[in-house]
């Protein structure tokens, strides 16, 4: 056996890191102190398969463990260890991270816990109190995607846009920095990563009109060491650097007074090899070009992959999947590194499967592009164009310029979202778990940028569910989520896993031969990394969304695995976001093993509340111009057409709305604290009254619907925080 890579690296290190524990001595947990991860454990975390020290486990974030206890002909022995149930059910999205036996989870609300890895016993917790109020400025539910560790300390950010570190050995703040401007609506839901004694956070915000930037501060201080913009800014104000000013020749008009867009909210990966930080890089804001950038332009870096140098943000390439970004198609989603081989030779490659639906292969040392192949039917782009690396454009998907609807695959939900993906060395697939979802782009001709709301110059009113069974059947029979096994280098599909809605789990996968996926449907599952065959599954109670893990204690194997119903599609798209029936909303983590025997509490059963709506009393002209508010101000959380997928309140069964105490929540802000602020800014009695009437309406077409048809009942909720 040859040397490997933390041997070589602690005797690289060994003279100038004193505390670096080398060798034998580094299996010696109890002398580490807890979270003890530094850059020689995290490049050798090979090394060390029992851990899980960082978001995708290496830096190269494949989601993979070479863990081989649990395997393809024990894995139906598999049973619950432990679960532990959280204080809050919102979506949970965090992958855990296990380090010498202690588990570290984030949770909704940017809540931290340390759990024993072993037992699910709380060690510590820490809550960042993060204001309710900030709630509303989530496009897509208080998530948290994880949290990093590095030398005895554990970092999150928060919604609020806070970076905040705490002390591992007991959950207690040590520093804390506002990342953002805190009066621009900017929120905090990715995991930040620890590269050389730097933490490495972004942001999200692009549908509320922000300017995307990542930001690196010094892990022991929280001093900042670099930032990096995303989109430039006002030119007026001097460009901070060479590659803004290459970036703002491809914008036109007043971009900046928008804010542009290109938050970077998911993918921040290191690369020990090249030394490179990849940042993948969101949408423009607003989505609509015409509104941001009336002359086109490819609007860098929207929708790209971006190279910087780790140590000091600089750029140094990139790579932009959708020049002149109209959909929402970031680029935002999970990156992992990889060595292939393709046409004979050794490629050190990055890849991604972005919203717009392509699959792409990456030189990561010069961004070069070495392949990309649609993972799913898509009507935007035919291809992309090898010489030049662009799409090869449908004309009339870019409805900015043609002034017209646009029904599209994929839609905003994108092919793939920010559910990681997992790369097998072994098989050499990648397992995708990806989105299958469409979505009418309908261009708002009077836009104007909102003080609240989305501000993405659409109208989503006109483009709202109508109420004809037949269009309804139609839009909801193309929504599914398939995990899809894809051969990177052959650029095709291996094989594929249905799944009847999108918005499943991430993938984990294993070295046992194993893949790993929780579903919307309420299950935890493994099939075979081969052939996809189903190999195990338990049910979960609760829709499972978040990237699964494992790691290893005393000789045995755990899996891991977050459950929560919330997130982007569980609340905007209303009708199809209750394909495949109500669920159940319970924030909780679920550990498996080998002859575990640990059992859940008896599933609670999915409340029904009663749909007694009072008589109408609205005109026409206050329903239709309800209509327009509600989709304005109210769709992106709690539903299109008025119909929520479960995990905020459905209005339409809300006793509320008929009475005085719809004024207090809506204009006075009864509940601001679980997210639901005061509308007074955009909202007066009179809308109000119109926004209540389209309600009514809406309750009265959904009780003659569920008269006509007791299969097309919804799933009714109450507020949770
Ligand atoms: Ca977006």
């Amino acid at each position: 056996m040859g040397l490997s890579k933390t041997g070589w690296l602690c005797a690289g290190f060994a003279l100038s890191l004193a505390v670096a524990a080398c060798g034998p001595a580094q299996k010696d947990n109890a002398k580490r102190g807890p979270a003890a991860v530094d850059t020689a454990r995290l490049v050798g975390a090979d090394d060390e398969p029992g851990n899980w020290m960082s978001y995708g486990r290496t830096y190269g974030e494949q989601h993979y463990s070479p863990l081989t206890k649990i395997s393809a002909d024990n894995v139906k022995n598999l049973g619950l260890a432990w679960y532990f149930d959280l204080d809050t059910n919102r979506g949970q999205e965090a992958t855990p991270i296990v380090v010498d036996g202690v588990m570290y989870i984030s949770t909704a609300w940017s809540k931290v816990k340390a759990l024993d890895a072993k037992t699910g016993k709380l060690m510590w917790e820490f809550d960042p109190q993060v204001p309710g109020e900030w709630g509303v400025k989530a496009c897509c539910d208080v998530v948290n995607r994880g949290v990093a560790v590095w030398k005895g300390k554990v970092y999150v950010g928060t919604i609020d846009g806070r970076l905040i570190a705490i002390d591992a050995a007991n959950g207690k703040q040590i520093w804390s920095v506002v990342t953002t401007d805190q009066k621009q609506p900017y929120t905090i839901t990715g995991a930040p990563r620890v590269v050389k004694d730097k933490v490495i956070i972004g942001n999200g915000g692009a549908e509320y009109g922000v300017r995307g930037y990542v930001s690196a501060y010094d892990a022991a201080t929280g001093n900042m060491a670099w930032r990096f913009y995303t989109v430039p800014g006002d030119p007026a104000k001097g460009f901070e650097n060479k590659a803004m000013e290459m970036a703002a020749k491809t914008w036109t008009g007043e971009w900046w007074k928008l804010g542009g867009g290109g938050t970077a909210w998911d993918a921040i990966v290191y690369d020990p090899e090249t030394d490179y930080l990849y940042i993948g890089v969101g949408n423009g804001s607003p989505w609509n070009q015409r509104q941001r950038s009336p002359q086109g332009g490819d609007n860098l870096f929207l929708s790209s992959i971006v190279a910087l140098k780790a140590e000091t943000g600089e750029y140094v390439w990139h790579y932009q999947t959708t020049p002149g970004e109209s959909w929402d198609y970031t680029a935002v989603q999970p990156i992992v590194l990889a060595d292939l081989t393709i046409d004979g030779a050794p490629r050190k490659v990055l890849m991604q499967a972005p919203k717009n639906g392509f699959f792409y292969v990456i030189d990561r040392t010069n961004g070069k592009l070495i392949s990309a192949k649609p993972i799913q039917n898509i009507t935007w782009a035919t291809g992309v164009d090898m010489k030049t690396g662009r799409p090869i454009e449908n004309p009339a998907a870019r409805y900015a310029t043609t002034g017209k609807q646009w029904d599209a695959m994929p839609g905003p939900l994108g092919a793939h979202s920010w559910q990681p993906m997992a790369f097998s060395p072994k098989t050499g697939l990648m397992y995708i778990p990806t989105n299958e979802t469409g979505f009418s782009y309908i261009p708002d001709p009077n836009y104007k940028p909102e003080p609240m709301g989305f501000n993405v110059g659409l109208d989503f009113g006109a483009g709202s569910m109508p109420q004809d069974p037949k269009i309804k059947a139609a839009a909801l029979s193309g929504v599914a989520g398939p995990l899809v096994a894809w051969d990177p280098v052959a650029q095709k599909a291996v094989w594929k896993v249905p799944h009847s809605t999108p918005n499943n789990g991430g993938v984990l996968a294993t070295a046992g031969g194993l893949v790993f996926q929780g579903n919307v449907d309420g299950e935890f599952a493994a099939y075979r990394d081969t052939d996809g065959q189903k190999l195990w599954g338990a049910p979960t109670q609760s829709p499972a969304m978040s990237g699964s893990m494992t790691y290893e204690i005393d000789g045995e194997q755990y899996v891991a695995v977050l459950t929560g119903w919330g997130g982007a599609w569980a609340l905007s798209p209303g009708e199809p976001s209750l394909k495949g029936g109500k669920r159940r909303n319970i924030g909780r983590v679920l550990v498996y093993k080998i002859g575990g025997k640990a059992a859940l509490p008896p599933a609670p059963p999915v409340v029904e509340l009663p749909l007694t709506p009072p008589a109408e009393t609205a005109t026409e002209a206050q329903v239709a111009e309800g209509k327009s508010l509600y989709a304005k101000y109210c769709s992106v959380c709690h539903g299109d057409a008025v119909v929520s997928g479960g995990t905020l309140p459905d209005l339409r069964y809300s006793a509320a709305v008929p009475t005085e105490t719809f004024k207090a929540i809506v204009l006075d802000g009864a509940l601001k604290t679980t997210g639901m602020v005061s509308f007074a800014p955009v909202l007066d009695l009179p809308k109000l009254d119109s926004i209540r009437g389209y309600i009514i309406r809406r309750a009265h077409e959904t009780k003659a619907e569920l008269a006509n048809n007791a299969a097309a009942k919804v799933s009714p909720t109450t507020a949770a925080r």
